[in-house]
């Protein structure tokens, strides 16, 4: 369908992002601005498709954080939207980020993401509640991870190989509102590799 495809994510975030970094705004930003776009996006989706019905059927709610325990590859404008997040906490929940994070380091570092998965590491900003230490500066790809079937998540968790039912809509827009936030990156002539979130904050909070 014309305009709902996810070319049309990709495209609308670039720009979004382009457009922040060529007024001179910080490459954190960018990644707010291709976030917006792409949550604009997914919302015009969600209306044309008639999604409502799928949504109501997730089952992913604050707390539920099996997902949370995988590689999350970002930019290092996504990483630096992050660190905003993070250096606005009190020391000691900046301590305790750093030392879940030089934990995960410790156990991740050189594992490929199957390895991690099998290896059940943490991500180093999920709190001990379940939830999100940096829910509104969260990267681009945990904006995608949904599930229908909360159990097949902490199945898979427990290491059962099982199939999480999916909304590949909300997958894929957000995988390519990434690689449209790349794209602006590169375009504006700085990095746009992937980097290892636990392993990128961990080299953070050392500094
Ligand atoms: S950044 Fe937040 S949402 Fe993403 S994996 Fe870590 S705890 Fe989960």
């Amino acid at each position: 369908m014309a305009g709902l495809g996810y070319s049309d994510a990709r495209r609308q975030a670039a720009a979004a992002a382009a457009e922040a970094l060529a007024r001179g705004r910080s490459p954190a930003d960018a990644t707010r601005a291709a976030i917006a776009a792409a949550d604009a996006f997914f919302d015009h989706v969600r209306r044309a498709l008639d999604l409502d019905a799928q949504l109501k059927r997730q089952a992913c709610a604050a707390g539920c954080s099996w997902c949370c325990h995988q590689i999350v590859a970002v930019t290092a404008a996504e990483l630096d939207l992050v660190a905003e997040a993070i250096a606005a906490k009190p020391p000691e929940a900046r301590a305790a980020i750093a030392a879940r994070a030089r934990e995960a380091a410790a156990k991740g570092a050189g594992l490929d993401q199957r390895q991690w998965w099998a290896a059940r590491i943490r991500c180093p900003l999920l709190e001990d509640d379940g939830l999100c230490g940096v829910h509104t500066a969260r990267p681009l790809p945990c904006r995608a991870h949904n599930s229908a079937d909360a159990s097949a998540c902490r199945r898979s968790f427990e290491g059962e190989a099982v199939r999480t039912p999916v909304l590949a809509a909300q997958q894929g827009i957000w995988a390519h509102a990434q690689a449209g936030l790349a794209e602006a990156l590169q375009g504006a002539k700085r990095s746009a590799e992937g980097m290892n979130l636990a392993l990128a904050v961990d080299g953070l909070l050392r500094e």
